[in-house]
């Protein structure tokens, strides 16, 4: 950020007073720029025994598999979100029941926060997006498990087929570190009790 969104003044980086951080500081309007973590939204779209994964058509990781996920838009609340970016990148119509929240995931090293929504796929229409090269049901042992793109989505696959042969889906959070020998790891911080 180098030039004020309300002035077009350059911008400093200085701790504000009464702020204990750096922030982005117009001199001339006295504006001050906040950047905070943005919500990356996102559901597990199950049909029967099977769990549907996008194909990623751009990057990062393109060619490796995922969930649909993205950006929370303003003005929109988290699970409305998720419902979209399904459509968007798959193509697909979910039905939505209770207890839908199922990960959230704390990425501080890259200013991210993912959540995941167990949804069920409405029926069997679905197509690639923009965004998608491939769109496609899996079974537990057809996951691709060496190409999927993201460990918020691995950790999300991973507990969903644990817990499937319980019946029961509680959620949980976890922190996500990226080390610095880029290594990732996940710690789980809190389970609920459902
Ligand atoms: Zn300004």
């Amino acid at each position: 950020m180098k030039y004020c969104h309300s002035c077009a003044s350059p911008l400093i980086v200085k701790i504000p007073e009464g702020d204990d951080k750096p922030r982005h500081c117009c001199e001339n309007c006295d504006s001050i720029f906040y950047q905070n973590p943005k919500n990356v939204v996102g559901t597990l779209p199950v049909y029967g025994e099977q769990v549907l994964l996008c194909k990623r058509a751009i990057n990062p990781r393109i060619g490796k598999w995922t969930l649909p996920a993205g950006f929370l838009e303003n003005g929109e609340s988290s699970l409305d979100g998720a419902i979209r970016e399904t459509k968007e990148e798959a193509g697909a119509v979910v039905t939505v029941k209770e207890n839908n929240l199922y990960t959230l995931f704390n990425l501080p090293s890259i200013n991210q926060v993912y959540m995941f929504f167990r949804v069920e796929l409405a029926n069997l229409e679905f197509s690639a997006g923009i965004e998608s090269e491939e769109v496609a049901l899996f079974s537990e042992n057809e996951i691709p498990w060496s190409e999927i793109a993201f460990p918020v989505v691995k950790t999300t696959l991973e507990k969903y087929f644990q817990d499937r042969e319980s019946n029961k889906f509680p959620v949980r959070m976890f922190d996500v570190h990226h080390e610095k020998n880029q290594n990732i790891s996940t710690q789980i911080i809190s389970c609920s009790s459902s």
